[in-house]
């Protein structure tokens, strides 16, 4: 039962914690709280980092802030930092799993351009062929 000066708020009483509603619901922030299984790749303060569940290259990870929002067309100035990390952190996951030669990382952007999950992520995809222009 949510109070209604909650709701007002748009907060959710989520497993008696009390968080903002999106992030109470994001698939990826109960990913990272560990709500939802994930195979992790790389954390630190700022960035999560596991395996695709669906995997379209022999490497394929997805690296969110740990800030929830929900895409670039979203982000602030303020993010700028933050997408810079999750593509340092994709390209230090690339250089470990020695990919170096050609990876691709990506940012679907709103529904038409694929984005089924509005938490920003950079998909990083490697170890195989990659053709441009991309689909
Ligand atoms: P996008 O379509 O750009 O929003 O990317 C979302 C990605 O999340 C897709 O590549 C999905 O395969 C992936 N995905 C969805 N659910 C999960 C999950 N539970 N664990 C890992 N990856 C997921
Ligand atoms: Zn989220």
């Amino acid at each position: 039962m949510i109070p209604p000066l909650l709701t007002f708020l748009r907060v959710r009483c989520y497993r008696f914690r009390i968080m903002p509603d999106e992030t109470a619901s994001c698939l990826f922030c109960r990913i990272m709280r560990g709500e939802i299984p994930s195979k992790r790749i790389y954390e630190d303060e700022h960035v999560y980092a596991f395996e695709d569940i669906s995997p379209k290259a022999p490497t394929h990870v997805l690296v969110i802030p740990k800030k929830h929002f929900a895409g670039l067309k979203e982000a602030q100035s303020s993010d700028a930092e933050i997408i810079g990390r999750c593509h340092l952190a994709a390209a230090l996951i690339a250089r470990q799993r020695k990919i170096e030669n050609g990876y691709r990382t990506v940012l679907n952007v709103g529904p038409g351009a694929g984005q089924s999950v509005f938490h920003l992520h950079v998909h990083l995809l490697g170890g195989r062929t990659l053709t441009w222009p991309p689909g």
